[in-house]
């Protein structure tokens, strides 16, 4: 079962991070879904149980996680909305509910406890497994990196990445020039050395998570070390965008919510993909707004 165990690898490379499973059981309500015009006219029961891999909550806060109450409503509404004739029909739309609210797998179970069998029977149900966005592997797609180094050499960080970049199941379709720019700091926050930042486009069907996890390792192995938030380093590969995938995960959010306010990102992105667009506005317009 694939939702179940943590660690476990998933689509095209890389391994699930620990997960939370949040599961709900046994919400009932009555619906006329059925293959049969009977069934169609006369409501009868069903049952849903949903199982959900969701982020490990972060903070005992609500903010952080999948509400179950919500899930639970979600499936009440599918039972007793639009009649379909298959109850697979109706688990698939309840995960893509779960699947909007944040979880990063599902799993519902849709229950028929009443359902035209013509022999005695206790039970029928259908379980779908569904991917969310950022676990779903096996499409290809476009996918953008910002590039950033500012401790010792950093064009040749830069370079180690982008061979690091060359050896995954990615096919790298361009790299930016290698532009030096002024470090971007927090208020308060210590003087920096000047970075050096590249953008790459690449084509992947590794999922979105997968990418993240090689993209660590890289970093890893650039000698990358974590003292403090937006501290100097070696080596940052960031996923500024990956094509039809949005996500509010604060293990991968996409796309980068800081992405549109940077210029060290916006443009060497630019120069090699001048038309792109980040959350629908064209990266010139953001540039040149950014420049005024
Ligand atoms: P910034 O994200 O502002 O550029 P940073 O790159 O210095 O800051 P890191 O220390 O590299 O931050 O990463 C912190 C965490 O951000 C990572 O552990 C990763 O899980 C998370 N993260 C969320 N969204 C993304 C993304 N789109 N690309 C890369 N990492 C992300
Ligand atoms: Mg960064
Ligand atoms: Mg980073």
């Amino acid at each position: 079962q694939g939702g179940r165990r943590n660690g476990r690898a998933f689509a095209h490379g890389g391994r699930l991070p620990v997960t939370d499973t949040i599961r709900i059981e046994g919400v009932r309500g009555h619906g006329a879904h059925g293959v049969l015009a009977e069934e169609k006219l006369r409501a009868q029961p069903f049952v849903v149980d949903v199982e959900m891999e969701v982020e490990p909550a972060a903070a005992d806060s609500i903010e952080c996680t999948v509400s179950y109450a919500d899930v639970a409503a979600d499936a009440l509404a599918v039972v007793e909305g639009e009649s379909a004739d298959l109850v697979e029909t109706l688990a698939d739309r309840i995960a893509e509910r779960v699947l909007a609210r944040g979880a990063l797998r599902a799993a519902v179970t849709v229950h028929k406890p009443e359902a035209p069998v013509g022999v005695p029977f206790s039970d029928v149900s259908v379980t779908v497994r569904r991917n969310g966005p950022l676990v779903d592997g096996g499409t290809i797609r476009r996918a953008v990196l910002a590039l950033g180094s500012n401790l010792g050499d950093g064009r040749a960080h830069l370079d180690a990445a982008v061979e690091a970049l060359g050896a995954l199941d990615l096919h790298l379709t361009a790299v930016s020039d290698y532009l030096s720019t002024d470090p971007v700091l927090a208020p308060g926050q210590e003087p920096q050395p000047r970075y050096t930042n590249a953008v790459a486009t690449v084509t992947t069907a590794m999922s979105p998570l997968a990418l993240l996890v090689e993209l660590q390792r890289i970093e890893v192995r650039g000698g990358r070390v974590r003292e403090r938030r937006w501290g100097p380093r070696t080596i940052d590969l960031d996923i500024v965008d990956v094509e039809g995938v949005a996500s509010v995960n604060p293990r991968l959010t996409l796309p980068h919510p800081r992405a549109g306010e940077r210029l060290f990102v916006l443009e060497p992105w630019a120069q090699i993909e001048p038309e792109a667009t980040l959350d629908g506005v064209p990266i010139a317009s953001l540039i040149e707004k950014l420049r005024r």
